[in-house]
């Protein structure tokens, strides 16, 4: 029933992270689920965020492992369900250092361990193949804790133990303009797509033998790519000029980057006028996207005013029906001369 085509990006992401991805959380707790099952699940994952199908054999525009990193680290944060499988069986391995209070510890005690230290043990080859797998866990698990972190953890919690042992090391520096709570949800994943120079461009679709014209039909004078498309083409800077001059910024900076830049500065800008402004860049992206797919597939050209003026309508329907309550008058005081601005 899913398989449609008409749900959007974002409600994708929604349906993996709640329902998808959840599918093998009871089993995860019971045993390791074989290779093949994980990568099944991850199969119709992908196949659904990609191309709203429960199957697929062309990649997604970007790598799976990516797609699962945690959003700040440029991911869209969905569980890698190997790793969640490893966090569910350290509960075992937790309750061995720990020598919980249940008969199946005491067994292992008893029956495996003896006199060993639990955390130096090697289990003998001729062992059952669920024992290994425990064992195999508690490995993956001194490589992030010690016997002593381990022992003095009162409670086991599986995400803690999960967002432990797949820590990132890198750090992007665009989440929070795409992830910010202002910005339309649908806006969301196409900028994550083009931030990283994801979108199908003609550029891209021309290498990839989908077209052959790989022109810029809004501005015709250029080829057309993430570089050219967001930051040089002539159309693009009409439409950012009036979205420039709306939010009272110098009339002569009209390029993407240059907003980006003015969001990231220590502006002294409140951090509600700062999450706006990149509601806006958000919504800018969002729709210079839609006016080109609308002249590269429908051979329909809306003039640039038409487009900054659907933008800012659906900026101020948005901020309106999502503004924090507890504001500063000052920055109600902005917000009501932007929203009156022409
Ligand atoms: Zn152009």
């Amino acid at each position: 029933m899913w398989s449609s085509r008409n749900i959007s990006y974002a409600g994708r992401v929604q349906l993996i992270n709640s329902v998808l991805l959840s599918l093998h959380i009871y089993w995860a707790q019971v045993f390791m689920l074989p290779q093949t099952v994980l990568r099944d699940i991850e199969k119709i994952c992908r196949a659904f965020l990609w191309y709203g199908n429960y199957f697929s054999t062309v990649p997604g525009s970007i790598q799976w492992e990516k797609v699962c990193r945690p959003k700040m680290s440029g991911g869209l944060g969905f569980r890698r369900i190997k790793d969640w499988n490893k966090a569910a069986l350290a509960k075992y391995v937790w309750a061995i250092t720990t020598k919980q209070d249940s008969l199946w510890v005491k067994w292992v005690h008893a029956v495996y361990i003896k006199e060993d230290s639990w955390w130096g043990y090697i289990p003998p080859k001729n062992c059952s193949w669920y024992w290994k797998q425990i064992c195999n866990v508690k490995e993956t698990m001194k490589l992030h804790y010690n016997e002593d972190e381990m022992k003095n953890m009162t409670q086991f919690k599986i995400k803690e133990v999960y967002n432990k042992i797949t820590e990132e090391e890198e750090r992007v520096h665009w989440d929070k303009m795409i992830w910010n709570r202002l910005a339309v949800p649908k806006h969301r994943m196409i900028n994550w797509l083009a931030i990283q120079g994801r979108l199908k461009t003609a550029d891209r679709l021309c290498m990839m033998g989908v077209i052959t014209d790989d022109q810029c039909k809004l501005c015709c004078e250029h080829k057309e790519s993430h570089q050219h498309l967001f930051f040089q083409c002539s159309y693009v800077k009409r439409i950012m000029k009036s979205v420039f001059e709306w939010l009272g910024f110098k009339s002569r900076q009209d390029q993407l980057m240059r907003l980006m830049m003015i969001m990231n500065s220590r502006s002294g800008k409140s951090r509600v006028v700062k999450q706006i402004h990149a509601a806006v860049i958000t919504a800018s992206v969002y729709y210079i996207w839609w006016a080109r797919n609308e002249v590269q597939w429908n051979m329909i050209v809306w003039r640039p005013e038409k487009v900054y003026r659907i933008i800012r309508e659906c900026i101020v329907m948005r901020i309106t029906s999502v503004l924090p309550r507890k504001i500063s008058s000052k920055d109600i005081d902005w917000w009501e001369n932007v929203k009156r601005k022409l």
